[in-house]
């Protein structure tokens, strides 16, 4: 068997334009849907993201702002920052791109954020509302990973899902949003003894790890739907996953590419998130 792909680029312009042409309706109510975002330091890649974030932003009809800040910012400062953006009435969602110069503590950092305009669904406020099923912003990489199960009409009521990795932003609430559709859900970690015996019972697989080749073809059930998240490089210097995409798409039903799966679904998932929140602050139901 050869899977099917699950093109991310495809999808996420889907998502993308649902979320053009409600940015339109809403500004025609006169709200502009706006996203703040925070960058402290010169980390390269976190540069490289923060510019996808604004030119999809402003691509889609939103505006963005980025806010570059010098690595020796004092914390104080930067949550000072923060708190005149949550009561800053044009500004719908903040994000602060991670990571975070050492002498700054992030959980204390996204905590300054106001839930309401937490975007990347980090605050442990939408972290808990995720958890007890209560209406707050989910993390944009599950968050796109679900819409990409959901795409391919894949029931998720009762079976065996895997996910592997547990991290606050990716592997916990993905666990958390598979429950909510019902499947049975499993979080491997670092620690779990032996993933092939989890991962062969498993309907659908999530790889969030961050290691190449974690997921080979001998440990997928045939048909198996496989979500590959991580972002490394190969000998080439190229992109890949976490999964020996090669291998594991003769056995799988669906699969994931990288680049060009989790990846786009990430970054829309974000763009969504911001009109979300925009409609919540216009008094609107999110469509
Ligand atoms: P993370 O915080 O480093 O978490 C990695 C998780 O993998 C940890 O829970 C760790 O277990 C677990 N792990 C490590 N080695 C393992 C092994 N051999 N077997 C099973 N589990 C193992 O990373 P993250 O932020 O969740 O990101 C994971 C990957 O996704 C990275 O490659 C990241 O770049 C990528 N990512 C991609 C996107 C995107 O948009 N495509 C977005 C976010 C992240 P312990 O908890 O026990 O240490």
């Amino acid at each position: 068997m050869t899977a099917q792909l699950i093109d991310g680029n495809a999808l996420a312009k889907q998502v993308r334009a649902q979320v053009a042409g409600r940015t339109q309706a809403l500004k025609a109510r006169g709200i502009v849907p706006k996203l703040a975002i925070i960058m402290v330091g010169d980390d390269p890649a976190s540069a490289v993201y923060t510019r996808h974030k604004v030119n999809d932003s402003t691509e889609t009809g939103l505006e963005a702002t980025l806010e570059r800040f010098p690595a020796t910012l004092p914390e104080a400062q930067l949550l000072a920052r923060i708190d005149a953006l949550n009561r800053d009435g044009t500004v719908h969602g903040i994000l602060v791109q991670l990571p975070l110069p050492r002498h700054m503590d992030s959980q204390k950092v996204i905590s300054a954020i106001s839930p309401g305009k937490d975007v990347d669904g980090f605050h442990v406020a939408n972290a808990g509302a995720l958890m007890v099923g209560q209406p707050g912003f989910w993390p944009c990489t599950p968050f796109g990973c679900m819409k990409m199960i959901e795409s391919i009409g894949y029931p998720l009521r009762g079976k065996n899902a895997v996910v592997i990795g547990r991290s606050n932003i990716v592997g916990k609430p993905m666990a958390m949003m598979l429950l909510q559709q019902s499947a049975t859900v499993t979080i491997c970690h670092s620690a779990t003894a032996d993933l092939k015996s989890h991962t062969l019972q498993a309907d659908v697989i999530v790889a969030a790890v961050g290691k190449r080749n974690v997921l080979s073809a001998d440990m997928v059930k045939p048909g198996a739907v496989v979500i590959d998240v991580g972002m490394n490089r190969d000998d080439q210097g190229k992109l890949c996953g976490d999964v020996d995409f090669a291998s594991v798409r003769e056995v799988a039903g669906w699969i994931t590419p990288v680049p060009g799966g989790v990846g786009p679904m990430t970054r829309a998932m974000l763009l969504a998130n911001t009109l979300t929140a925009a409609e919540r602050a216009g008094g609107q139901q999110p469509a």
